[in-house]
């Protein structure tokens, strides 16, 4: 099959890897639709060479491997989590496989991901769609991460919240907000462009960084950038007792004043993944046509245009998600 690898000197090379084989209890999927998301911005330059990224997909499957229960069918859309673990220790049993102590991320560095024709899925992870849904499937995992920083909030119907950036993942946080009650949703973005489309996703106000720090009371607090100061700000936002989800990843040292945190009692809390109820619920919203699922998306590239699609979404913030479409 073809796939988009990555090189030593940091770039994709779309080249001819071996075709995956399904293995026990696992589904073998043609990818429809893979999301190049923030963390594979951030982070492609610390994998190896050779590695496939690409962890929000969704595909048709070709090939059903043994011990798979009957449910299943080829030519089925579904979207499955980009992750295998062992299903046997607490955290698998107790919903969280994401903490397994050994789990495979799909599309970060190891167990290929899905800019790649196909990618091999655990069974049990996935999740079957309308075909209806088509490449709109692929935006499952990225509201799966914005319900479960939602959840992380312990959100009550009416409180105020503040998402602080306006990208993919405040997108998703702001979805779910609001349809978990919030009354007041501000978007907190530099960019223009994010603060002019936070009103397609539900936010109610927006919030310029360049006219001085937001209004500060918030309830909830979502900090969706991941750039050193933010949980500073995040804090100093939030009202006495509120509290903070830090969903943004930040890959540099960052500092807070912990006595501005300490008079006001902030719940602070970090929120990552998601469990598979809320991957599932996340299909259910996709596929109940409620939500504009299309404003997520700006753009698709073939496998030929990963590179074109990564420079384009590092050096500016027009473009949201860019979907790579292998067959394109
Ligand atoms: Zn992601
Ligand atoms: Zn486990």
């Amino acid at each position: 099959m073809r796939a988009a690898v990555l090189t030593e000197s940091h770039t994709f090379d779309v080249v001819d890897v071996p075709d995956p084989t399904p293995g026990d209890g696992e589904l073998l999927l043609r990818v429809r639709a893979c999301g190049i998301c923030g963390t594979d911005l951030k982070s492609y330059t610390r994998f190896g060479a050779g590695s496939i990224l690409g962890h929000e997909f969704c595909g048709e499957i070709t090939a059903i491997g043994p011990h798979v229960d009957g449910r299943w069918h080829e030519g089925q859309l579904v979207a499955a989590m980009p992750l295998s673990s062992c299903g046997l220790c607490r955290w698998c049993l107790g919903g969280e496989p994401s903490h397994c102590e050994r789990v495979d991320m799909f599309g970060l560095g190891g167990t290929p991901g899905a800019f790649a024709e196909y990618i091999r899925v655990s069974a049990v992870t996935s999740v079957p769609l309308e075909p209806s849904i088509g490449d709109l499937g692929a935006l499952i995992e990225p509201l799966a991460v914005g319900l479960h920083t939602v959840m992380e909030g312990e959100l009550r119907p009416g409180d105020r919240v503040l998402v602080i950036g306006g990208g993919n993942v405040g997108a998703a946080v702001t979805t779910w907000a609001r349809r978990l009650g919030s009354a007041e949703v501000v978007v907190s973005d530099p960019s223009v462009s994010r603060r002019d489309g936070a009103g397609r996703f539900g936010a109610t106000d927006v919030h310029d960084p360049a006219d001085g720090p937001p209004p500060s009371g918030f309830d909830v607090v979502f900090e969706c950038v991941g750039a050193p100061g933010m949980v500073q700000a995040a804090i100093d936002a939030v009202s006495a007792r509120g509290r903070v989800v830090i969903a943004g990843v930040c890959v540099e040292p960052d500092r807070i004043i912990p006595i501005t945190a300490v008079m006001k009692e902030v719940q602070l809390r970090f929120a990552v993944c998601y469990r598979p109820e809320e991957f599932r619920a996340a299909a259910v919203l996709v596929g109940s046509g409620e939500i504009d699922a299309r404003a997520f998306v700006t753009r698709a590239v073939g496998l030929n245009g990963v590179n074109e699609a990564f420079e384009r979404l590092l050096s500016s913030t027009v473009d949201r998600k860019i979907f790579v479409t292998p067959r394109a």
